[in-house]
């Protein structure tokens, strides 16, 4: 096949070209049962194999414990604002840890189900996000269910490379993290945490897919006026097949789940993105012309929002990178500039060819 452009956006996010190709090839007719994936019952042989498959190959990916379910859910990392909650939180308390647009949302969202208290913000006077608040500094209230933090800001580009261990702090609160914008690029610590929800779209596969791995003991306490299909432990004791879930979406992350175990599984992916952010952020900071503003110790790996010195000259480098095969590098709106997003399924060749066009963007504009 010829050269695909690379493509940086946020999410939904670019596929690994073999599993586009593998979907494409399977679309008509998967492994001879005559039907297509999208075709098929959820409650047939054929789809179960491939939840069931999907399933152990994120178990294996994550090295997520057995006494951790793994729930393939809808509504998107916004839903899941709601239905941890209603869930986790008895209605009583819960903290936050605010450190950009994604847990902000979580917060608020929250605010509706049970009494929700901000733990500690990032937020400056100016209203930006660059820092991580030091975990010592933290409020945890010792009534409170859980603490929610979001492990990697997608749009202010801001990652916890440790998560905080919330029992060396003095609480016994389970961690929930919304880890929806880098899972699979590293492991995640199950010692330190209850719950870990993702939507699919950024850093596995299609939209329509929320992965929820929660600790046993933390489902079955949802709130009365939970819907049914959003109570985990309903949930849960039907296999994600309380009501019919997103079964093409679950093919195509199972697809991808296989893809990552033939590259090498999440180590492999961890040492790929240190070294696609290393010589995207090196780039940046060597330029004197670009530039990215959060503090060096907790910048994404995976989401790279950078700015210029001069506003005009944003619409002629989009289009020039677009020229280029470059796509979908304009920043969110709420913070204006450029982002790079580097997710698992963008090669180094494609973080390579960014770099030499910016240098070449620079040299006719700097
Ligand atoms: C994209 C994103 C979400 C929202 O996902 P939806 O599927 O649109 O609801 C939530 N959290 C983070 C960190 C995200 O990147």
């Amino acid at each position: 096949m010829k050269q695909r452009p690379y493509n940086f956006s946020a999410g939904p996010a670019a596929l690994p070209a073999e599993v586009l190709e593998q979907a494409a090839a399977e679309m008509l007719d998967w492994h001879g049962s005559g039907m297509g994936v999208m075709e098929m019952s959820h409650r047939g042989k054929e789809f179960i194999a491939i939840a069931h498959q999907a399933e152990a190959d994120l178990r294996r990916l994550l090295a997520v414990p057995p006494n951790f379910h793994i729930l393939f859910m809808q509504g998107g990392g916004l839903a899941e604002n709601a239905i941890v909650p209603l869930n986790l939180s008895g209605g009583a308390a819960a903290d936050f840890v605010v450190t950009g647009s994604w847990s902000q949302k979580s917060f608020k969202e929250a605010k509706k189900y049970c009494d929700a208290q901000l733990a500690a913000a990032n937020t400056a006077a100016d209203g930006s996000h660059t820092t991580l608040p030091d975990p010592a500094t933290w409020r945890l209230r010792r009534e409170a269910r859980y603490l929610h933090l979001c492990s990697n800001e997608t749009i202010h580009g801001i990652e916890f490379h440790e998560l905080p261990d919330l029992k060396s702090l003095g609480s016994d609160a389970p961690l929930v993290v919304d880890c929806s914008s880098h899972i699979l690029s590293r492991a995640i610590d199950w010692s330190r945490v209850g719950l870990a929800f993702a939507g699919a779209q950024k850093n596995i596969g299609p939209a329509g897919l929320t992965i929820v791995m929660v600790r046993e003991d933390l489902v079955g306490h949802a709130l009365p006026v939970c819907p049914s299909a959003f109570d985990y432990k309903t949930v849960a004791e039907h296999g994600s097949m309380f009501n019919t879930p997103p079964t093409y979406a679950i093919y195509i992350a199972g697809l991808v789940f296989q893809w990552l175990l033939r590259q090498g599984g999440v180590a492999e992916m961890e040492r790929r993105a240190v070294q696609k952010a290393e010589l995207l952020y090196g780039a940046i900071d060597a330029s004197g012309f670009y530039s990215n503003k959060v503090e060096r110790s907790c910048r994404s790996r995976m989401n790279v929002p950078f700015f210029m010195p001069d506003e005009r000259l944003y619409a002629p480098f989009l289009e020039g990178a677009v020229a280029r095969g470059l796509l979908q590098l304009k920043g969110h709106k709420s913070v204006g500039g450029l982002r790079a997003s580097i997710y698992n399924a963008m090669p180094l060749e494609g973080v390579q060819a960014l770099v030499s066009y910016m240098t070449e963007f620079q040299a006719r504009h700097g």
